[in-house]
């Protein structure tokens, strides 16, 4: 069996394709991403910086 590895599209970590890998068109965000995303609100620091990083998969996915 080959594990696939993906780069995560947010930190760039490596992240194995598995279930705990966020699969978004085609992209990876990793586990640890995913969960500060759901954490996230709107005053947070990185609040911009997550979103300015989902959008960058929504642009990949339609161009
Ligand atoms: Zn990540």
């Amino acid at each position: 069996m080959v594990n696939i590895f993906l780069h995560c599209i947010l930190c760039r970590e490596l992240a194995l394709e598995t279930e705990q890998a966020l699969r978004v068109n085609g992209h990876c965000i990793c586990s640890g991403c995913e969960a500060r995303i759901v954490g996230l609100r709107a005053e947070d620091p990185e609040y911009d910086y997550y979103k300015n990083g989902l959008k960058k998969v929504w642009w990949c996915a339609k161009a």
